[in-house]
């Protein structure tokens, strides 16, 4: 096992990496730009090394001095969380040249799903379902209007290296194709520095549904059911619940089976996400996403797993903790993202937490780096805090939820406490009944 993981992340997933390395018996490093000096991960870790200043361009992505930083504090291993450097291959192969264990895929693994063309080809080639649409990348306007033809408008233009729900556009009639087309590449190439876009059947009004997967690198893989990740404000994701209230159970062992084989056919190594669009029955793959996700608490509450511990365990060569027989799914599981920003208009509202006090009892979970007196810097995402609550079903977790969201208090900042309030008060979403047009339908209705 190893003896020394560097963090190489902030906020509530370096806390949260720092809880199961702690829990393992490993030591742990942090690095933080000079804005995060005071930040909770950095106290509570054993180690900790100023990597750069606030941009995140010259400290959280600055692999130079996080090599230097792994290097220098004698670190066996690097747990890269989410965003910032997790899904960059040349950081993965860098951290291997080092001869440090990246906690993660293989880059050839990060590099094929990085690139959603690639993505969507291997998926199809493990035997994914996938949405109609074009073959590869597209192109030129002649090509585009063929492949539109074909699977009918609205048809949707995506960037190759999107993310984070940026890079893509939809276009509803022919005549609106070679200008979203343009458009969409000269994005592309400003946002992603690549400007291969492709093209997807634009589907009406799906579900979100992820399927969360664990490989050995080996061969030997599990899946850990689905979460549902409907509620979306642009294309970013709000509130996700697992399992998700539009399965079956036949329907989830079936899609987890499919997942689970492609996974093992792949020899993928560590935990990963299969997304997909769920319509009329169908599920139409979009993207892997190879890391750790935001929403993956859900899972545990759900499995009783720690995600972290066994993307730990693979990445020194242990096998996983379970086999697909031993994984049993219990209950219902809802995760909050609370940002801070003024709930109606979304606008960042950074600064002083003046008075912080956190929720608890039966089933809840907060995974937040905030305290009182912690001030949240501008430079970076705006979630501050995931309350994830459990109940033995359903409504339960409901019940709790409400309790909890009136229990959390974070003065100074504007959160969006009261939108999740709201939320959870809403007929369609006590009874499971939305999809990824529901949240921003709701939004512009109460304008
Ligand atoms: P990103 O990598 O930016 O998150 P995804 O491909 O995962 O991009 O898509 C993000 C979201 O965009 C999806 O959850 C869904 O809401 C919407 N979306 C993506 N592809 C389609 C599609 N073909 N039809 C309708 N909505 C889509």
């Amino acid at each position: 096992m190893f003896e020394k993981v560097l963090i190489a992340n902030r906020g509530e997933i370096a806390l949260r990496i720092l809880r199961a390395c702690h829990e393992m018996g490993i030591q742990t490093v942090a690095v933080h730009s000079t804005a995060d000096a005071e930040a909770k991960h950095v106290r509570l870790a054993d180690e900790a090394v100023c990597i750069g200043p606030p941009s995140a361009a010259d400290s959280y992505l600055n692999i130079a001095n996080i090599i230097a930083a792994a290097e220098v504090s004698g670190a066996d291993a690097i747990h890269p969380g989410y965003g910032f450097l997790s899904e960059n291959a040349k950081f993965a192969d860098i951290v291997e040249a080092h001869n440090i264990a990246f906690i993660g895929p293989s880059p050839e693994h990060i590099r094929v799903m990085g690139d959603k063309v690639q993505a969507k080809k291997t998926a199809g080639a493990v035997g994914l379902p996938l949405v109609p649409g074009s073959e590869g990348a597209v192109s030129d306007l002649e090509e585009a209007e063929t492949i539109a033809f074909e699977i009918g408008y609205p048809v949707l233009v995506k960037a190759a290296s999107g993310g984070g729900g940026r890079g893509m556009k939809v276009v509803e009639r022919p005549e609106d194709l070679s200008r979203s087309l343009s458009q969409a590449k000269s994005e592309a190439k400003a946002a992603f520095g690549d400007d291969t876009v492709y093209i997807e059947k634009y589907l009406g009004n799906p579900r979100h549904i992820e399927f969360q997967i664990f490989g050995d690198g080996q061969g030997g893989a599990v899946h850990l059911g689905e979460r549902d990740c409907s509620l979306q404000r642009r294309h970013q994701k709000v509130l996700e619940e697992a399992p998700s209230p539009a399965l079956s159970a036949d329907e989830r062992d079936r899609m987890g089976e499919v997942c689970r084989q492609a996974i093992a056919d792949l020899k993928y190594r560590g935990a990963g996400t299969i997304e997909f669009l769920y319509e009329d029955g169908n599920f139409y793959f979009i993207e892997m996403n190879t890391r750790l996700q935001v929403e993956h608490p859900v899972t545990e509450m759900i499995t009783g797993l720690d995600l972290v511990r066994e993307q730990i365990r693979v990445a020194a060569g242990l096998p996983m903790s379970v086999t697909q027989a031993d994984v049993r799914l219990s209950g219902h599981a809802i995760e909050c993202r609370i940002n801070a920003e003024d709930p109606r208009t979304f606008a960042p509202s950074p600064g002083l937490v003046e008075q912080y006090h956190v929720p608890g009892g039966l089933g809840v979970r907060v995974d937040s780096a905030l305290y009182d007196g912690y001030r949240i810097p501008p430079y970076y995402d705006s979630l501050i805090s995931k309350l994830i609550v459990y109940g033995a079903t359903r409504e339960e977790c409901i019940m709790r939820l409400r309790r909890s969201l009136r229990e959390y208090v974070i003065e100074g900042p504007k959160t969006t406490i009261p939108l999740h309030q709201a939320l959870i008060e809403e007929p369609d979403i006590q009874n499971g009944d939305y999809s990824i047009k529901w949240l921003e339908a709701w939004l512009a209705a109460q304008d």
